[in-house]
């Protein structure tokens, strides 16, 4: 484990564990995530594939209440996350889009600085610590005056992870956190990820890269229609899929 050897004792996480209980969510009277039941043991990561509008955003989103639950329960570190105010639990669960969503006028090292000041109430000189840190660990320690439009789309979705991290989330969420880059510069944003996974992150990533959910995933899970049709290792899902549909699934993506 010489990543963890050799980084600060900063980048070693403290992931927590995750469980959807008979969890739905619905668009009005839409169900489109039905009764999914899932674990995520602390500093593991599991996938999430599955076609396009099978209900892995919302699920995504149902994690960190940006959508409330039709029923079902979500528990962070063993405790119901229904009853917290949304915004506190999104300071423990950090998330990063298929569009980086960064502040467009303000630097990486503003962007990064910004939640720990104004939001975790650190001295602006701590935040900028912070961020000067956290940038560093994601590979921009160059870049750190440069706002988003001066840097590539790796370099901007490398500063929405370290925003994320900034925040020291227990769980991080990734939604199709590549599909918005140019193929040259997917592979470097999947090793940081990868990373964070070694460093006892706990990770929930919905992504179309099948080798990456091969490779990095503790846990492999199969939506479609709003279901959870399979879960299991990735040698399960991939070598063994037992369902049609998985089967149909993995024979127009691989
Ligand atoms: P995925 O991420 O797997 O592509 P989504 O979670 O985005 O799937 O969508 C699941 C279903 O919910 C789809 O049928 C989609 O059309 C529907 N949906 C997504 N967002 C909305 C919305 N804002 N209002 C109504 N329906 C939505
Ligand atoms: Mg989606």
């Amino acid at each position: 484990m010489t990543a963890v050897e050799t980084t600060t004792p900063d980048a070693v996480y403290e992931g927590s564990s995750v469980e959807l209980r008979d969890l739905s969510l619905a668009y009005g009277d839409v169900a489109v995530v039905r009764d999914v039941s899932l674990t995520v043991a602390p500093g593991t990561t599991t996938c999430v594939i599955g076609p396009s509008g099978s209900g892995k955003s919302t699920l995504l989103r149902g994690i960190n209440r940006l959508h409330d639950p039709a029923s079902g329960d979500v528990q962070v570190a063993g405790r119901s996350v229904l009853g917290d105010k949304p915004d506190d639990l999104r300071l423990r669960i950090g998330m990063v889009f298929q569009h980086f969503n960064l502040f467009p006028d303000h630097t990486a090292l503003e962007n990064v600085a910004l939640a720990p000041w104004k939001v975790k109430g650190l001295s602006k000189a701590e935040a900028r610590r912070l961020a000067e840190e956290r940038l560093r660990e994601v590979g921009l320690g160059e870049r750190m005056d440069h706002r988003p439009r001066d840097l590539s789309g790796g370099q901007q979705q490398r500063v929405a992870i370290a925003r994320a991290l900034a925040m020291r989330p227990e769980v991080m969420l990734f939604d199709e956190a590549t599909s918005a880059l140019d193929p040259e510069l997917v592979k470097g944003v999947l090793r940081l990820m990868a990373e964070l996974c070694e460093r006892g992150m706990t990770m929930v990533v919905v992504t179309h890269e099948m080798g990456f959910a091969r490779k990095v995933a503790d846990q492999v899970v199969f939506m479609d229609e709003g279901e959870v049709v399979e879960s299991g290792t990735p040698e399960q899902i991939f070598d063994h899929p037992r369902s049609a549909r998985l089967q149909t699934f993995l024979s127009e993506v691989l």
